[in-house]
């Protein structure tokens, strides 16, 4: 008879020092993500780049039972509500205590704190291992932005980090567990677990994986592994969650243990070494601008400008209007901006009518210090219903919501086009952009607020790509930040200084 797993699903990225908390309606919603769904139809996203995806499709080709419980996701935010942590993390436990299968997968982030609890991926893992006993094997996916605890180390038989930024390899980390859960049930004898954690902390545009120094990391890791070495993962971490756990771990499992504990060393080793090359240079707003406008002229492609410190996709609001300000003070032509959180204007918007002109207090609603709404007259280019359909390469095949949406124009017939949403999504795909009738092709320069994931989709259209330090509530660099919990001693950016508790 097949054996059975039952599998889940529970993503969020918690920047604790964000402006907005996750509430069970944000995972209802999705935000970016699928809606939260429940049972059969969670088999439905084997289709997906999602890490469940990959998952039951790869396990289903081996002859598994799936038993699907409950996947939800939210976009990074400040913490994940009680009721919302509550509520979706009893479901499964509740799940789980009915029995009558052999494994469990679970689709997790790895950098959920939650209002009561720190480590919410191990609190899940430690509660499931309660009910369950230590024998039966829990396997699990996580971001490679995860905060890899001592709690999840220990709770899960074995965890599988992406290793690509942009996640383009979200469905295959999916197929790496069955893999993982397959060698679990039927191999001759247990794997071998080795941790190891980094002393400092890395800024999230320092890990893209398109370009160096992540892109040999991943490439030795993958160098590393064989049928002794089984599994190897390196997560860099989310460096906006205030807790001790918060950083970059390198882990692995392998059948023999001094294998394993050589591959780990050895990455180790070469992260420590390569310190100084995860440091990160970030432009000021009217630099970045003006660097963009310069490089744009007499290029065919545009020039794309991350605004980071705002991006939604690590808990940001995506309503800052820093950028905006940088360029109309510098009169940039051709220029594009989104996507933008404003339901209040996207309402009014849809209420003047396109062609109509509204003046509008745009953004500024995070009461980040430096930065406030910007009020001005507007002309509603297009509206739409907020309904897009991803198909750039990380997120391809997913449909999203984003309630009622406009493109407003300031500056000029050949000035500046604000996408704006109802709901919040990073910028992480030019339909997007076209949701709201804006060609991102055909733009001299594009802001959008995104870290990294932009990447995907943007860069083969891109004739350069610029990372701006406007004001915003997702302070980019880790070294920033008013840490209160880290462990003392750890390096609060490569290269930088020691962490000391005040
Ligand atoms: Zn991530």
């Amino acid at each position: 008879m097949s054996k059975t797993i039952l599998i889940a699903g529970f993503q969020h990225e918690t920047n604790t020092f964000a402006p907005s908390r996750a509430g069970f309606d944000n995972f209802l919603h999705g935000e970016g993500h699928p809606p939260l769904t429940r049972g059969e139809p969670i088999l439905a996203f084997r289709d997906v780049n999602l890490p469940i995806g990959g998952f039951i499709q790869a396990a289903e080709a081996m002859g598994y039972t799936l038993r699907p419980v409950i996947w939800a996701g939210a976009s990074p935010s400040a913490h994940v509500t009680r009721d919302a942590y509550e509520r979706i993390t009893s479901e499964i436990i509740e799940a789980a205590k009915v029995g009558g299968f052999d494994a469990i997968y679970l689709d997790l982030h790895g950098a959920m704190v939650a209002e009561h609890v720190d480590d919410g991926e191990g609190e899940l893992l430690h509660r499931l291992r309660t009910v369950l006993g230590p024998d039966l094997p829990i396997v699990t996916s996580l971001d490679s932005h995860a905060n890899v605890t001592r709690r999840m180390l220990d709770n899960a038989s074995g965890l599988v980090a992406y290793r690509t930024y942009p996640h383009v390899d979200m469905a295959e980390t999916g197929a790496r567990c069955a893999r993982l859960l397959e060698r679990l049930l039927s191999g001759p004898k247990p794997l071998t677990k080795v941790d190891r954690r980094l002393p400092f902390l890395i800024p999230i545009n320092g890990m893209c994986t398109m370009l160096e120094p992540a892109k040999g990391m991943y490439a030795r890791l993958a160098s590393l592994e064989n049928e002794r070495v089984f599994s190897l993962s390196f997560a860099p971490g989310f460096p906006a969650a205030d807790f001790p756990e918060c950083g970059a771990v390198i882990w692995g499992y392998g059948e023999d243990s001094g294998a394993i504990l050589d591959a780990v060393e050895t990455l180790y080793e070469k992260m420590l070494r390569d310190e100084a090359l995860w440091q990160v240079p970030f432009l000021e707003p009217d630099e970045a601008v003006q660097e963009a406008m310069r490089l744009a002229t007499g290029a065919s492609r545009p020039v794309v400008i991350a605004d980071t410190q705002d991006n939604p996709g690590a808990g940001a609001d995506a309503n800052t209007m820093g950028m905006l300000r940088a360029l109309l003070r510098n009169d940039a032509k051709g220029a594009a901006l989104g996507l933008i959180f404003d339901p209040a204007a996207a309402a009014a918007a849809h209420e003047a009518g396109v062609g109509a002109t509204v003046r509008l207090k745009l953004g500024g609603q995070s009461g980040v210090p430096g930065d406030s709404p910007f009020e001005g007259a507007f002309e509603v280019l297009a509206l739409s219903d907020g309904r897009c359909h991803y198909d750039g390469p990380m997120m391809h095949g997913i449909d999203v919501e984003m309630g009622a949406s406009a493109c407003l124009g300031i500056g000029g017939p050949d000035g500046i086009k604000i996408a704006v949403a109802s709901r919040k999504a990073q910028m992480w795909e030019r339909n997007l952009y076209r949701m709201v009738g804006i060609q991102p092709e055909a733009m001299r320069i594009l802001v959008n607020k995104s870290s990294v994931h932009f990447r995907a989709d943007f860069q083969p259209i891109a004739e350069a790509v610029l990372v701006a330090k406007s004001p915003g509530p997702m302070i980019a660099d880790p070294a920033d930040l008013p840490w209160k919990r880290l462990t003392p001693g750890v390096r609060l950016k490569p290269m930088g200084e020691a962490f000391v508790a005040k």
